[in-house]
């Protein structure tokens, strides 16, 4: 075990909080950024955690501030960079996502230089750098790369794409004196530590309160945010790990989800229940798409009626990680939306 603490960026994240909870229990020093230290709420959550009194300490960083992870990592063994804007909405694609997820990410990778003390830093990627439009027929690997996204087409994956090329690039022109490990977690739910509603979380609060009139041929694979805490922390523990993984464990369709839901005991929810998953609904979802926002037309337009399929062996095999299956993290997902006010208690 390192002495040194470990640096996690965004650290009042949905995913970095997990990590800096999972951190702690394991004995870790954590040393963690935020945008501010003053801003009360999930900051103090993060004081409160176990541990956190003698191990935790955070301080402020800003993906848009040159330089401002320079200190940070002064000292650190180990990065995880998890810090990045994961909104489907943003006036600015290029200012609001892009800049700081590549940006961000080559400050946070040079202050590791800076640093000297950083032997590995492990990236918090996605299944967004993998592909935008899954394709049955196909069995993604980590071979695969998202060539699709752009500014206009969800912008998002685009800036999580460029993001970890950015991060490969970085390591092969400089060959720093650590190496990078990237994780690309698929669709993350779970209980979440930080009251914030992450997006990801938010599409089965959105599944439940009516924001889908119709069950839609929406499958998306599904991953719990405690195994992508800890796929983290092995990446970081397993001198062997090299590379990107999968990070994922089974898909589930919006039908599944929503059967799931009933059968324990949330019909009292507006779960859809008019189906639109057939290849007609598929075709007419597509072209309704088009009514919503321009980040969720995008995501719609290119996820209906297509199934991912991927090969997550490597994460199982190399880092040892064994997953929750998605309907567990679904049912642990739903009364932690209902503590945190996300979702009424009765409906
Ligand atoms: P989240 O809760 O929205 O966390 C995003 C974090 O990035 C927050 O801590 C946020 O800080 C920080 N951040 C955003 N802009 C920043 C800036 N300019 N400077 C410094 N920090 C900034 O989302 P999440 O789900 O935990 O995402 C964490 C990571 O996992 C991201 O890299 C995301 O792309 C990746 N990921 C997520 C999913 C998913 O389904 N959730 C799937 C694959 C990969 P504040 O707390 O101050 O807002």
């Amino acid at each position: 075990m390192t002495a040194a603490p470990v640096l996690v960026t965004g650290a009042t994240g949905f995913v970095a909080s997990r990590l800096v909870e999972q951190l702690l229990v394991r004995g870790y020093r954590v040393r963690g950024t935020v945008r501010s230290a003053k801003k009360p709420g999930d900051v103090d959550r993060l004081r409160q955690l176990p541990g956190a009194a003698e191990r935790l300490e955070l301080v402020e960083a800003d993906l848009t501030v040159p330089g401002s992870f320079a200190a940070p990592a002064m000292g650190c063994e180990v990065v995880m960079h998890a810090a990045s804007p994961y909104v489907i909405n943003v006036k600015d694609p290029q200012r609001d996502l892009v800049n700081p997820a590549v940006q961000g990410t080559r400050d946070v990778l040079g202050a590791a230089v800076q640093a000297g003390s950083v032997r590995r830093v492990v990236l918090t990627s996605s299944f967004a750098a993998v592909t935008d439009e899954p394709d049955a027929t196909h069995v993604l690997t980590e071979a695969d790369w998202n060539e699709k996204s752009s500014l206009t087409r969800n912008p998002y994956y685009y800036s999580k794409t460029l993001a970890e090329k950015a991060a490969w690039s970085f390591v092969s022109e400089n060959a720093p004196s650590f190496d990078l490990v990237a994780i690309n977690p698929f669709t993350i739910i779970g209980p979440s530590l930080v009251a914030s509603l992450n997006e990801s979380n938010k599409l089965v609060r959105d599944i439940m309160t009516g924001t889908f009139p119709a069950i839609v041929s929406l499958t998306l694979g599904y991953v719990d945010v405690r195994d992508v805490a800890l796929a983290h922390i092995k990446a970081m523990e397993t001198p062997a790990a090299h590379g990107r993984y999968l990070c994922a464990e089974d898909v589930m369709s919006m039908r599944e989800l929503v059967t799931l839901l009933r059968a324990h005991g949330y019909g009292r929810y507006k779960l859809p229940s008019l189906g639109l998953d057939s290849p007609f609904g598929t075709s007419f979802m597509r072209l309704a798409a088009l009514t919503q926002s321009r980040g969720a037309a995008s995501f719609l337009r290119t996820n209906l009626g297509r199934v991912p399929r991927y090969d997550a062996t490597r994460i199982r095999t190399e880092l040892g990680m064994t997953f929750r299956p998605a309907a567990e993290s679904v049912l642990d997902t739903v009364p932690d939306l209902i503590k945190w006010g996300h979702l009424p208690a009765r409906s």
